[in-house]
């Protein structure tokens, strides 16, 4: 009989850990495996912050995919997806055609802009290496340009939309960056305004109070404005315009307001919330038995009927089980339920600040700082083992 062919759709955290754990697990003409990824790398989404104001190289948030995967088990193809066709087991590339018997859908999140006018036209996101280099060049060329017109202190306006951990990490790394751009390009610091927005009535809505109002505390000390309980209802060329009527002129307005799943899904037919699949317990798509969703695309559900935020943390525990269900099918062996085992939540609040709870533990300051590093290099130490954490890992 026909060698099941599995393909896996993205190289994030969901699909890359698919495949390494594949081609770990499965026997020689067991199966044929793709993988299909936008570029050749692979970033590491929970570094993109850094890259992004400028206090590390994107270098270090990306890896060459052939140096995670073994080419002689996985096939990788450079292509970007543009549609999935479950009806007919084709997935269209930009260059091509591919067919399976077994999907992986791993294709990440899309910024969710709630149909606010202007987020899609002039925000920025920190979405990949391409954005992220985009938003550092940005925001150097805000100040050259302030050198020409030292009228335009717009040019000298920061504003992050949402203070979810993505907003608050980006703004500890810009707090961070600003006095090295001051002192580049000779400007005044007292000029310089870095505005954090966010709709809720509390910055990271949902986590633990005191740890909120230690990092805001932290930020705001390094000179960060928050403007909480404030709704951002329209972006413009010129700034934005806030719910409480205030506008807020800035040439540079980053979105973190949140993510859904990747619009193909939708297209393609499959019941979606936000973009995202809610799977069932074996990870796969409702009514599809060949067709598994990870990360950022799916929706797991918590015991407590609500859903699991969105995280690398779960995606990598998916993609484990992702794999074993896949040689399970292929054995005809049964399926395992997956289920989540939330080891903690460390954010960084810039150069040796962070926040977090691992397990029941409350941490903050340095101690923090030093487990978000120990989790940065405990995630190269799974895709790369300790050649990439040498490599990559900063200490
Ligand atoms: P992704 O990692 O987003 O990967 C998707 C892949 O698909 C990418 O390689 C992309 O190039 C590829 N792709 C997309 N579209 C196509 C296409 N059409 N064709 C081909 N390829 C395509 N989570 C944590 O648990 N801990 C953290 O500390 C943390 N920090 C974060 C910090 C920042 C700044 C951000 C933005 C997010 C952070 N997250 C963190 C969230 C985490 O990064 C995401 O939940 C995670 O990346 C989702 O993984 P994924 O596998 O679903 O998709
Ligand atoms: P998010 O959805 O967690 O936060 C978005 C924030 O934007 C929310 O607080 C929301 O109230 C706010 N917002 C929405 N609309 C707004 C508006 N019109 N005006 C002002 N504010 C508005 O998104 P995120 O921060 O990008 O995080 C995405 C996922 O990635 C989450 O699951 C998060 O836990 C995870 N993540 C984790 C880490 C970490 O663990 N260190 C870091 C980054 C992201």
């Amino acid at each position: 009989s026909r060698i099941p062919r599995i393909v896996i759709l993205g190289a994030g955290y969901g699909g890359i850990v698919t495949a390494i754990r594949l081609q770990k697990e499965l026997n020689y003409n067991e199966a044929d495996v793709t993988l299909v990824n936008k570029h050749d790398y692979h970033y590491i989404t929970t570094h993109l912050h850094m890259p992004a104001a400028g206090t590390d190289n994107p270098e270090n948030a990306r890896v060459n995919i052939l140096k995670l995967i073994d080419e002689f088990k996985i096939d990788f193809v450079k292509s970007t997806v543009v549609q999935i066709r479950p009806q007919e087991k084709k997935v269209i590339l930009e260059e091509g055609t591919l067919s399976y018997d077994y999907l992986v859908i791993g294709l990440g999140g899309e910024p969710e802009t709630f149909g606010i006018p202007g987020l899609k036209e002039y925000a920025l996101g920190i979405r990949s290496i391409n954005s992220v280099r985009f938003i550092r060049e940005h925001i150097e060329y805000q100040f050259a340009k302030f050198k020409r017109e030292p009228n335009r202190t717009d040019y000298l306006t920061f504003i992050v939309g949402g203070a979810g951990f993505t907003g608050i990490e980006f703004v500890g790394e810009l707090a961070d960056r600003i006095p090295e751009l001051c002192k580049e390009f000779d400007v005044d610091p007292s000029l310089v305004k870095i505005y954090n927005i966010e709709a809720a009535p509390t910055a990271l809505p949902g986590f633990d109070p005191e740890l909120v109002e230690y990092a805001m505390n932290v930020l705001q000390n390094k000179g960060v404005t928050f403007k909480i309980a404030t709704a951002i209802k329209e972006c413009t060329p010129e700034g934005v315009l806030l719910a409480t009527g205030e506008e807020i002129k800035s040439s540079t307005v980053i979105w973190t307001g949140g993510i859904r799943g990747n619009h193909m899904l939708e297209e393609a037919g499959f019941e979606t919330m936000r973009g995202r699949i809610k799977v069932d317990e074996t990870l796969r798509a409702p009514g599809h038995d060949n067709v598994y969703v990870l990360g950022d695309c799916s929706i797991v559900m918590s015991p407590e009927g609500r859903p699991y935020p969105p995280t690398a943390q779960i995606s990598m525990q998916q993609a484990e089980i992702c794999a074993q269900n896949l040689v399970g099918q292929i054995r005809g062996s049964e399926l395992k339920a997956f289920e989540y085992k939330p080891k903690g939540t460390v954010a960084s609040l810039g150069r040796g600040e962070a926040i977090g709870i691992v397990g029941s533990k409350k941490i903050k300051g340095g101690t923090a700082a030093i487990m978000k590093k120990v989790v940065d290099l405990r995630y190269l130490y799974i895709i790369g083992g300790i050649p990439l954490v040498l490599k990559k890992g900063r200490f």
